[in-house]
């Protein structure tokens, strides 16, 4: 299946529009996480996030609204306080390395899930898709890049 390539800068924004963000170059991977942490996090199943290049990041409104919360281990994750929309988790020391909900972009991000990881986690009530995709049950290997 060939992915549209996306027009760059891609846009993407909160639910209720007050945080918005660039992103300038092409999305780096991307996963399904199915992990609890991500089911408590938003309410569903599992969660997709799409990690980006460093550097690439450019806010362009609404820092006064983002709320963070640290868990005393992984990623930072961050919210709009307006709307408690999701915006993207970051490294705690390095906020370059940040994934980004992937469903706060805009339009087609062109990147496609490439995997499944913490299946052992996924809840009772949504089967897995039969996508033919990679799973782990635990996280996926290191430099997979995946949201945590
Ligand atoms: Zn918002
Ligand atoms: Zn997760």
């Amino acid at each position: 299946m060939k992915i549209p390539e996306p027009e760059l800068p891609l846009t993407a924004r909160c639910l209720c529009g007050g945080v918005r963000w660039a992103v300038h170059e092409p999305l780096e991977s991307c996963w399904y996480c199915h992990c609890t942490r991500c089911q408590h996090r938003t309410g569903t199943a599992s969660s997709v996030g799409a990690r980006i290049a460093p550097g690439s990041f450019e806010l362009l409104a609404g820092e006064e609204l983002i709320r963070e919360w640290a868990p005393p281990d992984g990623h930072v994750k961050c919210f709009c306080a307006e709307c408690g929309g999701q915006l993207w988790s970051r490294d705690p020391v390095d906020p370059e390395t940040r994934s980004i909900r992937l469903g706060t972009f805009d339009g087609d991000p062109g990147i496609r899930p490439s995997g499944h990881q913490f299946t052992d986690f996924a809840p009772a009530w949504e089967p897995l898709p039969d996508d033919g995709l990679p799973r782990w049950g635990g996280r996926a290997p290191a430099g997979a890049g995946p949201s945590r």
